[in-house]
């Protein structure tokens, strides 16, 4: 077994998710974050989560209403076709997520930057750069982001038609570029001309946004708000309640694998908070000298997406 998955799995029992979810965070609201999970993944991790907390949806937060115990709002970024394939499973659970779209994806062949193959894997190390740059290089890599390629990276508008019963959209930006890495018109673009396109010409109503990567900056903060949304989602981590800032909720990063021993783990907020105060380097070092294995061979706890 992976030195990793041993982790998940000697948190999962070591009472300290169940800590987090029944005593220390009980009243805390809970937003995770997927990307692209497959629907036996997510029919697992839904009867997993609706077992041990109560799943409401981003609007009943926003609604300021109280909340039960153990509240928990499911979010999925990016707008990945894949996404469509998951309509019956959020139907049979009952389940309403809010799923936040790239706006210059949505109905096109256009890549997703990170994922596009000769990118994909190096998407870490282009991330801070200026977008200027990030564009340069991929451009220098055979990437174009406005091209029409041959397979569909995200939803198209028959399927966001289908999905809106069952699900709410917000806006992910344009592109997908980490928004402080952006001129003032760049940003302006993601954020503000993001939801006027979803909105006129797909007839969604968008009122949330998520900050690609998690990243944002003062100016950003400033702009989501000058937009008219009603609150912003970031990757900070920590669990939300009525007094926090809704241009800065708070959101935990979960695996789409479906993995339980590590839903467990990230969903109670455990392992970030051991990331957090722990950093990376050393939780790296802990997690080897639990496996014993060389420390070069410890794997990545990274996010399976941005
Ligand atoms: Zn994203």
């Amino acid at each position: 077994m992976k030195p990793v998955r041993m982790s998940y799995k000697l948190l999962r029992y070591s009472g300290l998710p169940f800590l987090f979810r029944e005593v220390l965070f009980r009243k805390g609201v809970r937003i995770i974050m997927f990307h692209d999970p497959g629907p036996e993944a997510m029919d697992r991790i839904l009867e997993y989560l609706k077992e041990r907390y109560t799943i409401i949806t981003l609007d009943d937060f926003l609604s300021g209403r109280p909340t039960p115990p153990k509240a928990l709002i499911i979010t999925l970024d990016d707008g990945h076709k894949g996404n469509a394939a998951l309509v019956p499973v959020f139907r049979e659970h009952g389940v309403r997520p809010t799923i936040f779209l790239c706006a210059g994806l949505l109905d096109t062949k256009r890549h997703y930057w990170f994922l596009h193959e000769p990118v994909h894997g190096r998407a870490e190390s282009l991330k801070s750069l200026p977008n200027k740059e990030r564009l340069s290089q991929l451009a220098s890599m055979g990437f174009d982001p406005e091209k029409e390629y041959e397979d569909r990276h995200a939803l198209n508008a028959e399927e966001i038609r289908m999905m809106k019963e069952v699900v709410d959209l917000g806006s992910h930006g344009l592109l997908h570029p980490c928004l402080p890495t952006c001129t003032d018109q760049e940003a302006w673009n993601e954020i503000v001309a993001s939801k006027e396109l979803l909105e006129q010409h797909h007839g969604i109503r968008v009122n949330t946004f998520a900050f690609p990567n998690g990243d944002y900056c003062a100016r950003d903060l400033d702009l989501v708000r000058e937009a008219g949304y009603i609150a912003a989602l970031t990757v900070d981590y920590g669990f939300n309640e009525p007094g926090t800032d809704p241009f800065r909720l708070k959101r935990l990063s979960v695996d789409d694998s479906g993995d339980l021993d590590a839903l467990s783990v990230k969903v109670s907020g455990v392992w970030t908070l051991f990331r957090v105060v722990m950093g990376k380097q050393r939780i790296s070092r802990l997690v080897n000298k639990v496996a014993q294995v060389p420390e070069h061979g410890s794997a990545s706890t990274r996010a399976q997406g941005i």
